[in-house]
């Protein structure tokens, strides 16, 4: 990384923070010419958008337009009308719509971040008006990290637990190729050509070259960065903003030499990744979470709420009224003895595990401490929480068991636990996996109702045969299909891609809490992402993307890449206010 030779350095833009909010404003205005810095906390730079899907929810994006798929403005602020209810805020949500599609243009023309569209993703609530049922998202495309240079070792590599062998696998068919490597001849040879040359990557690199998904929008932001004389310098966190007058003028950086001033002529960008692990920050704005201990976010540790403390040391104000402050997800405590790499345990603690794959899969239920199901498990992971979080009796801990059979497990996997051929026994070793030969066993290792969870398993095994989930709608939605396995409910004469009966033991189950992919609640912005005093007046020189910036989504999580999508729509937007041009009549498009 570049060290900065002089206690005081100037810039046009200094980014604190490197995931998708920081890169996407640091990259925008390289190529509007600024003189960008961008200080990341951690060893390596990339943070929760590293490890993340890296889905963007995008609508009228130009690779669904020219895939034919032509939508209003109207349709998709329609959609978002009826899902935001009373936190609608109809002129950030505009912004949105308006720059996101140039924000993908200037990206896929200009830089070396391309995209795979997302034309068959349907939005989450299909029974909502205007919801669509595919064309509104698109995916990093994968990215070959040699083309970093030295600084792909900078580059926080995947999270280990959601890897084979540190791996990285792409949604869709590639991983259908995995679920089928035993079972289909050409899957074989799929997997086997990608691992061998994730091997010799290891050898030759000592990591993974071959990024998809988060890791790929990372690499390719931050070599489109690099590529235009921008600054990224790592293990060097913001501390305190500067200030001159009532603008902020800067920040103090304690980088791995010494503490540096930055004085930024523009603006500075709170990008830090929102509050997932900040135990003060939980405890005020998650319910569930009375000491601040009781949500394990599979966020990146970094984000501990400082860019949030640095927007209000100037005046800023946390939003604190969303309908949820985080982006729920179910998530299983690994022990920390599995961890082979640095998937991001703190020491002594177990690693997150984000439950995002296999709840939607034919013959996997999700039960409570009385053996009964709560919830459509197929449903988005944040209404999953919300479900179990509204069946939870008060006093009672909101946690779960997602209980499978043999076969499910060995063809799915479940959770951390890889399908075959990888070995279950470690995991059943360390309490992990908990396993009986039949349910009655199962429930007695998993300390729930053994008879609750047996009449569970009868009924949802009649309803799996009939095809219809009579209790929770499993499988109604188009985004419960997709999340589904048409083709192997198909094949076993199923009619629910969502549905299989669980017949045959031993059984399986593992245990998901409350946890998050990130946090909602952060300072208030404008439709510029210009951060606002308690007058709702700018502060001058402050802007907040990201999780730094409360989501326009107001707690709600109505599609897939509702974070990513806005944090680099706004991160574009944001680059052009400092930048004194307008988006709309953008010289990148
Ligand atoms: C497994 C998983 C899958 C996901 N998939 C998707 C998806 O497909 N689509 C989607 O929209 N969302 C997804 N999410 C959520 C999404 O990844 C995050 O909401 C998003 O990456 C947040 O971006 P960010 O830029 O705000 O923060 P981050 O990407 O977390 O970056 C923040 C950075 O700021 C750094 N930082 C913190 N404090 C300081 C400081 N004081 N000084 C300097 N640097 C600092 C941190 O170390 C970190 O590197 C997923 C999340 C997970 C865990």
């Amino acid at each position: 990384m570049p060290s900065p030779a002089h206690s005081t350095v100037d810039c046009d833009l200094l980014v604190i923070g490197s995931g998708a909010g920081g890169l996407s404003a640091a990259v925008t205005a390289a190529h509007l010419g600024l003189k960008v810095i961008v200080a990341e906390k951690d060893a390596q730079y990339g943070g929760t958008t590293a490890w993340s899907g890296g889905w963007m929810w995008v609508p009228r994006n130009p690779l669904a337009i020219e895939a034919g798929i032509q939508e209003n403005i109207e349709q998709p602020l329609a959609y978002l009308r009826h899902e935001l209810g009373a936190q609608f805020d109809e002129v950030r949500a505009r912004a949105f719509l308006e720059h996101g599609p140039r924000m993908v243009d200037f990206f896929r023309r200009r830089t070396a971040l391309q995209f795979i569209d997302g034309n068959a993703i349907p939005d989450f609530h299909g029974h909502t008006p205007h919801a669509a049922t595919g064309g509104r998202s698109v995916c990093a495309a994968p990215f070959d990290g040699r083309r970093l240079g030295a600084r792909l070792h900078e580059l926080k590599p995947p999270l280990h637990e959601t890897t084979l062998w540190g791996m990285g696998v792409a949604a869709g068919a590639e991983l259908r190729h995995f679920f089928n490597a035993l079972h289909q001849r050409a899957s074989f040879w799929y997997v086997a050509k990608k691992v061998l040359r994730h091997w010799r990557d290891l050898l030759v690199h000592r990591r993974g070259t071959q990024l998809v998904n988060g890791n790929a929008l990372v690499a390719g932001l931050a070599h489109s960065l690099l590529d235009k004389g921008g600054e990224l310098w790592v293990s060097s966190p913001a501390t305190r903003l500067l200030k001159d007058g009532h603008k902020v003028s800067g920040a103090v950086l304690h980088t791995p030499r010494s503490a540096v001033q930055v004085h930024a002529r523009r603006g500075v960008l709170l990008a830090c990744g929102g509050f997932a692990h900040d135990t003060a920050r939980k405890r005020e704005l998650l319910p569930h979470a009375p000491t601040g201990q009781e949500h394990w976010s599979a966020g990146s540790r970094g984000n501990t709420g400082d860019g949030l403390r640095l927007g209000e040391s100037a005046g800023g104000q946390v939003r604190r009224d969303l309908a949820q402050a985080a982006a729920l997800a179910p998530v299983s405590l690994v022990p920390r003895a599995q961890l082979r790499h640095d998937g991001g345990a703190p020491e002594g603690g177990p690693m997150h595990f984000p439950h995002l794959i296999e709840r939607a899969k034919p013959g996997l239920i999700a039960v409570n401490r009385r053996g009964a199901r709560f919830t459509n498990e197929a449903n988005a992971y944040h209404d999953v929480m919300q479900g179990l979080l509204a069946a939870t009796p008060t006093g009672e801990t909101p946690e779960a068991w997602l209980v499978c059979d043999h076969r499910f497990i060995r063809y799915y996997g479940l959770g951390a636990v890889k399908p075959a051929p990888m070995p279950l026994r470690p995991w059943l070793a360390n309490g992990y996996l908990k396993r009986g030969a039949t349910l009655g066993e199962l429930a007695a290792a998993c300390g729930i109702d053994a008879a609750g969870l047996q009449a569970t398993v009868t009924r949802y095994n009649r309803l799996a045969l009939e095809g219809v989930d009579k209790d929770f709608g499993r499988g109604e939605t188009a985004y419960n299909r997709i999340q589904g396995d048409a083709a192997r409910a198909t094949a076993h004469g199923l009619a629910n891609p969502c549905m299989a009966p669980i017949e045959r033991g031993p059984f399986y189950a593992v245990k998901v809490v409350m946890g998050s992919l990130g946090t909602f609640a952060g300072l208030r912005t404008n439709e510029r992402a210009q951060v606002l005093d308690a007058d709702d007046q700018p502060i001058v020189g402050l802007y907040a993307n990201g999780n730094d910036m409360s989501s326009f989504m107001g707690g709600h999580y109505p599609a897939g890449g509702i974070t990513l999508g806005p944090a680099m729509t706004f991160g574009f937007i944001a680059a052009h206010q400092m930048a004194g041009t307008d988006p709309a009549h953008s010289p990148l498009n």
